[in-house]
Protein backbone atom coordinates (compact mmCIF):
# COMPACT_ATOMS: atom_id res chain seq x y z
CA UNK A 1 0.00 0.00 0.00
CA UNK A 2 1.12 3.51 -0.70
CA UNK A 3 1.84 6.41 1.54
CA UNK A 4 -1.42 7.81 -0.18
CA UNK A 5 -4.16 5.91 -1.20
CA UNK A 6 -7.28 7.97 -2.86
CA UNK A 7 -10.28 6.08 -3.53
CA UNK A 8 -13.20 6.61 -5.44
CA UNK A 9 -13.37 10.09 -5.15
CA UNK A 10 -16.26 12.75 -6.45
CA UNK A 11 -16.72 16.17 -6.44
CA UNK A 12 -19.20 18.35 -7.56
CA UNK A 13 -19.00 21.92 -7.97
CA UNK A 14 -23.32 22.16 -9.08
CA UNK A 15 -23.99 20.49 -12.17
CA UNK A 16 -20.40 19.58 -13.28
CA UNK A 17 -18.23 16.83 -11.99
CA UNK A 18 -15.37 17.91 -11.27
CA UNK A 19 -13.50 14.37 -9.90
CA UNK A 20 -15.60 11.18 -10.96
CA UNK A 21 -14.07 7.95 -9.09
CA UNK A 22 -10.80 8.75 -8.65
CA UNK A 23 -8.00 6.76 -7.52
CA UNK A 24 -4.83 7.46 -6.92
CA UNK A 25 -2.28 5.48 -5.09
CA UNK A 26 1.20 7.32 -4.46
CA UNK A 27 4.20 4.60 -3.57
CA UNK A 28 6.14 6.25 -0.45
CA UNK A 29 9.63 7.72 -1.34
CA UNK A 30 8.39 7.93 -4.94
CA UNK A 31 7.78 11.32 -7.20
CA UNK A 32 4.27 10.77 -8.83
CA UNK A 33 3.04 13.26 -11.36
CA UNK A 34 -0.47 13.96 -12.25
CA UNK A 35 -0.93 15.18 -15.74
CA UNK A 36 -3.79 16.07 -17.54
CA UNK A 37 -5.46 18.83 -19.83
CA UNK A 38 -6.78 22.37 -18.51
CA UNK A 39 -9.73 21.70 -16.10
CA UNK A 40 -9.41 18.27 -15.78
CA UNK A 41 -9.62 18.36 -12.14
CA UNK A 42 -5.72 18.07 -11.16
CA UNK A 43 -6.51 21.05 -8.09
CA UNK A 44 -9.31 19.59 -7.08
CA UNK A 45 -8.04 16.48 -6.74
CA UNK A 46 -4.60 18.42 -5.08
CA UNK A 47 -7.66 20.43 -2.71
CA UNK A 48 -8.95 17.33 -1.64
CA UNK A 49 -5.67 16.09 -0.21
CA UNK A 50 -4.89 18.79 2.04
CA UNK A 51 -8.07 19.98 3.44
CA UNK A 52 -9.18 22.60 1.35
CA UNK A 53 -12.32 20.64 -0.44
CA UNK A 54 -14.13 17.74 1.19
CA UNK A 55 -15.04 15.24 -1.65
CA UNK A 56 -18.83 14.58 -1.88
CA UNK A 57 -17.77 10.50 -1.68
CA UNK A 58 -14.58 8.27 -1.62
CA UNK A 59 -11.83 8.04 0.83
CA UNK A 60 -8.08 9.85 1.28
CA UNK A 61 -5.66 8.01 3.61
CA UNK A 62 -2.42 9.15 4.35
CA UNK A 63 -0.32 6.32 5.99
CA UNK A 64 -2.88 4.45 6.95
CA UNK A 65 -5.20 7.47 8.54
CA UNK A 66 -7.93 9.38 6.98
CA UNK A 67 -7.11 13.05 6.15
CA UNK A 68 -11.02 13.50 5.44
CA UNK A 69 -12.92 15.95 8.29
CA UNK A 70 -9.64 17.13 9.27
CA UNK A 71 -8.74 21.22 9.07
CA UNK A 72 -6.01 22.30 6.33
CA UNK A 73 -3.66 22.54 9.42
CA UNK A 74 -4.18 19.22 10.89
CA UNK A 75 -3.51 17.68 7.91
CA UNK A 76 -0.52 19.58 7.23
CA UNK A 77 0.62 18.20 10.44
CA UNK A 78 0.25 15.10 9.59
CA UNK A 79 3.02 15.30 7.34
CA UNK A 80 1.79 16.55 4.04
CA UNK A 81 2.73 19.74 2.93
CA UNK A 82 1.82 21.80 -0.59
CA UNK A 83 3.34 24.34 -2.72
CA UNK A 84 0.94 26.16 -4.39
CA UNK A 85 0.57 27.60 -8.12
CA UNK A 86 1.48 31.01 -7.49
CA UNK A 87 4.42 31.84 -4.51
CA UNK A 88 2.70 32.47 -0.93
CA UNK A 89 5.34 34.66 0.62
CA UNK A 90 5.44 37.92 2.47
CA UNK A 91 7.03 40.16 -0.20
CA UNK A 92 8.11 43.02 2.73
CA UNK A 93 9.73 40.78 4.87
CA UNK A 94 13.41 39.31 4.27
CA UNK A 95 14.03 35.71 2.90
CA UNK A 96 15.54 34.14 6.38
CA UNK A 97 12.35 35.94 7.84
CA UNK A 98 9.97 34.02 5.82
CA UNK A 99 11.81 31.04 6.65
CA UNK A 100 11.49 31.58 10.04
CA UNK A 101 7.96 31.52 9.90
CA UNK A 102 7.81 27.52 9.10
CA UNK A 103 10.18 26.83 11.58
CA UNK A 104 8.26 29.15 14.25
CA UNK A 105 4.94 26.90 13.37
CA UNK A 106 6.72 24.03 13.74
CA UNK A 107 8.27 24.65 17.24
CA UNK A 108 5.37 26.10 18.69
CA UNK A 109 2.75 24.86 16.46
CA UNK A 110 1.10 28.07 15.47
CA UNK A 111 2.44 31.49 14.11
CA UNK A 112 1.55 35.35 14.35
CA UNK A 113 2.90 37.42 11.52
CA UNK A 114 3.11 40.08 14.62
CA UNK A 115 5.95 38.29 16.63
CA UNK A 116 8.16 38.53 13.47
CA UNK A 117 10.42 41.40 15.49
CA UNK A 118 10.83 39.01 18.30
CA UNK A 119 11.40 35.94 16.68
CA UNK A 120 14.76 37.48 15.26
CA UNK A 121 15.71 36.74 18.75
CA UNK A 122 15.12 33.10 19.47
CA UNK A 123 18.61 31.70 18.08
CA UNK A 124 17.30 28.58 17.58
CA UNK A 125 14.45 29.45 15.24
CA UNK A 126 17.35 31.58 13.82
CA UNK A 127 19.90 29.17 13.20
CA UNK A 128 17.13 26.21 12.10
CA UNK A 129 15.75 29.29 8.95
CA UNK A 130 19.58 29.09 8.38
CA UNK A 131 20.20 25.99 7.73
CA UNK A 132 17.39 25.35 6.03
CA UNK A 133 18.75 28.82 3.71
CA UNK A 134 22.20 26.75 3.16
CA UNK A 135 20.05 23.53 2.04
CA UNK A 136 17.96 25.76 -0.46
CA UNK A 137 21.37 26.93 -1.91
CA UNK A 138 20.00 30.73 -0.60
CA UNK A 139 22.14 31.81 2.14
CA UNK A 140 23.76 34.34 0.43
CA UNK A 141 20.20 36.09 -0.26
CA UNK A 142 18.92 36.34 3.18
CA UNK A 143 18.97 39.46 3.44
CA UNK A 144 17.44 40.12 0.99
CA UNK A 145 13.50 41.09 0.62
CA UNK A 146 11.34 37.80 -0.74
CA UNK A 147 9.82 40.54 -3.43
CA UNK A 148 13.16 41.32 -4.88
CA UNK A 149 13.58 37.41 -5.58
CA UNK A 150 13.31 35.82 -9.16
CA UNK A 151 10.45 34.10 -10.20
CA UNK A 152 12.56 30.81 -9.68
CA UNK A 153 14.31 31.80 -6.16
CA UNK A 154 10.62 32.87 -5.12
CA UNK A 155 9.84 29.01 -5.83
CA UNK A 156 12.57 27.73 -4.24
CA UNK A 157 12.09 29.92 -0.80
CA UNK A 158 8.48 28.58 -0.42
CA UNK A 159 9.76 25.04 -1.13
CA UNK A 160 12.18 25.67 1.40
CA UNK A 161 9.12 26.92 3.79
CA UNK A 162 7.44 23.42 3.08
CA UNK A 163 10.18 21.12 4.09
CA UNK A 164 11.68 23.02 6.65
CA UNK A 165 8.42 21.66 8.55
CA UNK A 166 9.54 17.84 7.44
CA UNK A 167 6.61 16.43 5.26
CA UNK A 168 6.52 12.96 4.31
CA UNK A 169 4.91 14.01 1.77
CA UNK A 170 5.28 17.18 -0.83
CA UNK A 171 2.53 18.46 -2.74
CA UNK A 172 3.33 20.57 -5.35
CA UNK A 173 0.53 22.30 -8.03
CA UNK A 174 2.42 23.43 -11.57
CA UNK A 175 5.84 24.44 -9.56
CA UNK A 176 7.36 25.74 -12.69
CA UNK A 177 4.47 27.52 -14.32
CA UNK A 178 5.36 30.93 -15.53
CA UNK A 179 8.76 30.44 -15.35
CA UNK A 180 11.77 30.58 -17.86
CA UNK A 181 13.41 27.49 -18.86
CA UNK A 182 16.81 28.14 -16.81
CA UNK A 183 14.40 28.10 -13.47
CA UNK A 184 12.67 25.36 -14.52
CA UNK A 185 15.66 23.47 -14.89
CA UNK A 186 16.79 24.69 -11.54
CA UNK A 187 13.67 23.73 -10.16
CA UNK A 188 14.17 20.27 -11.33
CA UNK A 189 17.29 20.07 -10.21
CA UNK A 190 16.65 21.32 -6.96
CA UNK A 191 13.59 18.75 -6.64
CA UNK A 192 15.92 16.18 -7.78
CA UNK A 193 18.24 16.90 -4.88
CA UNK A 194 15.56 16.95 -2.40
CA UNK A 195 14.49 13.62 -3.39
CA UNK A 196 18.59 12.36 -3.29
CA UNK A 197 18.61 14.22 0.71
CA UNK A 198 15.69 13.04 2.39
CA UNK A 199 13.18 10.16 2.71
CA UNK A 200 10.26 11.97 0.87
CA UNK A 201 7.38 11.27 -1.40
CA UNK A 202 6.84 14.11 -3.86
CA UNK A 203 3.36 14.05 -5.62
CA UNK A 204 3.39 16.44 -8.66
CA UNK A 205 0.90 18.44 -11.19
CA UNK A 206 2.61 19.59 -13.89
CA UNK A 207 1.93 21.05 -17.28
CA UNK A 208 5.55 20.78 -18.67
CA UNK A 209 6.37 17.62 -20.37
CA UNK A 210 10.06 18.21 -19.27
CA UNK A 211 9.67 18.15 -15.76
CA UNK A 212 7.17 15.40 -15.84
CA UNK A 213 9.69 13.14 -17.84
CA UNK A 214 12.82 14.68 -15.74
CA UNK A 215 11.28 13.33 -12.27
CA UNK A 216 8.45 10.74 -12.38
CA UNK A 217 8.74 7.38 -11.67
CA UNK A 218 4.87 6.99 -11.74
CA UNK A 219 2.31 9.24 -14.30
CA UNK A 220 -1.27 9.54 -13.51
CA UNK A 221 -3.43 10.74 -16.50
CA UNK A 222 -6.55 12.89 -15.28
CA UNK A 223 -9.12 13.42 -18.09
CA UNK A 224 -12.47 14.84 -17.37
CA UNK A 225 -11.80 14.46 -13.69
CA UNK A 226 -11.30 10.71 -14.26
CA UNK A 227 -7.81 8.83 -14.28
CA UNK A 228 -7.35 7.68 -17.66
CA UNK A 229 -4.36 5.79 -17.34
CA UNK A 230 -1.19 5.04 -14.29
CA UNK A 231 1.63 3.86 -15.56
CA UNK A 232 5.68 4.50 -15.99
CA UNK A 233 6.92 7.93 -18.02
CA UNK A 234 8.46 4.97 -20.67
CA UNK A 235 4.51 3.62 -21.26
CA UNK A 236 3.13 7.12 -21.00
CA UNK A 237 5.03 8.47 -23.51
CA UNK A 238 3.67 5.72 -26.23
CA UNK A 239 0.50 5.39 -24.65
CA UNK A 240 -2.46 6.01 -27.64
CA UNK A 241 -5.17 7.33 -25.02
CA UNK A 242 -2.77 9.78 -23.56
CA UNK A 243 -1.80 11.52 -26.96
CA UNK A 244 -5.37 11.52 -27.98
CA UNK A 245 -6.34 13.32 -24.89
CA UNK A 246 -3.62 14.64 -23.78
CA UNK A 247 -1.54 15.72 -26.13
CA UNK A 248 -4.20 16.59 -28.83
CA UNK A 249 -3.55 13.72 -31.30
P1 LIG B 1 -7.07 21.62 -13.44
O1 LIG B 1 -6.31 21.95 -12.22
O2 LIG B 1 -6.84 20.22 -13.94
O3 LIG B 1 -6.87 22.61 -14.56
P2 LIG B 1 -9.38 22.19 -11.79
O4 LIG B 1 -9.33 21.14 -10.75
O5 LIG B 1 -8.93 23.53 -11.43
O6 LIG B 1 -8.65 21.67 -13.11
O7 LIG B 1 -10.88 22.32 -12.33
C1 LIG B 1 -11.66 21.20 -12.70
C2 LIG B 1 -13.04 21.70 -13.14
O8 LIG B 1 -13.75 22.16 -11.99
C3 LIG B 1 -12.98 22.87 -14.10
O9 LIG B 1 -14.04 22.74 -15.00
C4 LIG B 1 -13.17 24.08 -13.19
O10 LIG B 1 -13.76 25.14 -13.88
C5 LIG B 1 -14.08 23.52 -12.12
N1 LIG B 1 -13.89 24.14 -10.80
C6 LIG B 1 -12.75 24.13 -10.07
N2 LIG B 1 -12.92 24.74 -8.89
C7 LIG B 1 -14.20 25.16 -8.88
C8 LIG B 1 -15.01 25.86 -7.91
N3 LIG B 1 -14.51 26.24 -6.73
N4 LIG B 1 -16.30 26.11 -8.23
C9 LIG B 1 -16.82 25.72 -9.42
N5 LIG B 1 -16.13 25.05 -10.35
C10 LIG B 1 -14.82 24.77 -10.10
MG1 LIG C 1 -4.89 23.52 -11.77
Amino acid sequence: MGILDVKNVNKRFGGLQALGDVNLNVAENSVHAIIGPNGAGKSTLLNCLVGKLIPDTGSVMFDGQSVLGRKPFEINQMGISRVFQTPEIFGDLSVLENMMIPCFAKRDGAFELNAISSVGSQTDIVERAEQMLEEMNMADKRHMHAAALSRGDKRRLEIGMCLSQEPRLLLLDEPTAGMARADTNNTIDLLKQIKEERDITIAIIEHDMHVVFSLAERITVLAQGTPLVEDTPENIKGHPKVREAYLGE
